[in-house]
């Protein structure tokens, strides 16, 4: 005959392999993913790009910066070189190097503008990399940790499932099918204490002819009130 007794030494070893589980499942999870050195790749990754484009931007105004210089120059040789005397032409002349110049000054305001961003993602793409280099560190450090406990909580865990199905061979069908249902209706708790007459389950005192049938423990006394198993320790 299935006791109460066993079925509350059941419920024990339930509760322990629901944390058990419970802490695997953490364990495992942070293992997936818990390392946070995806999203760093991902941030030195954009910032990589970043300044590739911004080192492209400034090679590419660098040389039409030297490209206007030079123009500047032969228009300046023409302009007072002396062979070009025409009034016309030489208006014409001087009014292309005023623009020129004018170029020449707007390529260099944005060389300063680019040069500026180059710097700040150098420097962000460092942090970036030092900062990944630590998490890859701690991340070794803290997988070996994790490891290490799954191991231990897999252990743990298959101990107790062999003491409880050593313990369910010995408990009638019936009743193990009932505790099962008890316990996955009552927020785990199939099986509760009773305490100076009240349901530990759900703190309801319980009649006097209920309790003695609990304590004679002949038969399984269901709570009136929430109808869980009751056992008297
Ligand atoms: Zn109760």
């Amino acid at each position: 005959m299935t006791t109460v007794r066993q079925m509350f030494a059941l419920q024990e070893l339930d509760i322990i392999l629901d944390r058990v589980q419970d802490d695997e499942n953490k364990t495992q999870n942070e293992l997936n993913n818990g390392d946070g050195i995806g999203d760093l790749e991902s941030a030195l990754q954009r910032d990589s790009e970043l300044l590739q484009e911004s080192e492209l931007q400034q090679r590419a105004t660098k040389l039409e910066a030297e490209t206007q210089k030079e123009r500047s120059e032969t228009l300046n040789s023409q302009l007072y070189g002396g062979e070009i005397t025409n009034p016309r032409d030489l208006e014409s002349l001087e009014h292309e190097h005023s623009n020129v110049l004018k170029l020449i000054e707007q390529h260099e305001a944005a060389l300063d503008n680019i040069a500026d961003k180059v710097a700040v993602a150098q420097f962000k793409k460092s942090e970036l990399e030092d900062k990944l280099d630590e998490a890859r560190a701690a991340w070794q450090i803290r997988q070996t940790e994790l490891q290490d406990s799954l191991k231990e909580l897999v252990k743990e865990r298959e101990e107790i499932e062999l003491q409880r199905s050593k313990l369910t061979e010995v408990l009638d069908p019936v009743s193990l099918q009932q505790y099962e249902l008890l316990r996955k209706s009552k927020g785990g708790l199939a099986v509760a204490k009773v305490h100076r007459g009240l349901c530990q389950g759900c703190k309801m005192s319980l009649p006097t002819h209920q309790q003695q049938r609990v304590r004679s423990g002949r038969q399984t006394v269901l709570c009136s009130s929430c109808g869980r198993m009751l056992f008297l320790v």
